[in-house]
């Protein structure tokens, strides 16, 4: 344990006490509002190419997007920049946050995992977040992809 002092504690107390599974049990994952809509927001802006980015935050609870480039610049896969990824590995590990979940859209197609993101998924323990543009309103959905299984898992949008 290293010797983090008391200041910002009742901050992470709070955090802590947020449950992170819903009536089922199953694994969810809050996103504030105004991160949720940036998300959506980059989406449309980078459409129809898909969009990158990651999502940090404690205790299943987001607290910072970070958007990425898709180097692969392509409107049915995407790819992030190793560099890019290395800075914001390095600013989540300055910000005390882990990296919770990496987000993409589908500017033609259903939120839910390609062949190729399930081939391309190497962070089983992170949630996937789709941000779908088919229709008219965008829709968003986070999934687990296992060697196995795909899950969904449930989105809380909080304040
Ligand atoms: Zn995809």
């Amino acid at each position: 344990m290293m010797g983090h002092g008391s200041n910002g504690v009742d901050r992470r107390r709070r955090l802590k006490k947020v449950p992170h599974l819903n009536n089922s049990g199953r694994k969810m994952i809050r996103i504030p509002k105004s991160i949720y809509f940036k998300m959506v927001e980059h989406a449309k802006k980078e459409s129809p190419l898909e969009c990158c980015g990651i999502l940090g935050g404690r205790d299943h609870a987001v607290e910072k997007a970070f958007e990425l480039q898709n180097v692969d610049q392509s409107p049915v896969r995407y790819a992030m920049a190793p560099q890019e990824q290395l800075k914001v590995f390095e600013e989540m590990e300055k910000d005390a946050v882990e990296m919770l979940a990496i987000y993409h859209s589908h500017t033609h197609t259903i939120p839910f995992p390609s062949e190729t993101d399930v081939k391309l998924a190497f962070y089983p323990e992170i949630s996937s977040i789709i941000i779908s543009l088919k229709e008219k309103d965008p829709v968003v959905k986070a999934f687990r992809i296992g060697k196995e299984a795909i899950y969904l898992e449930e989105i809380e949008v909080i304040p």
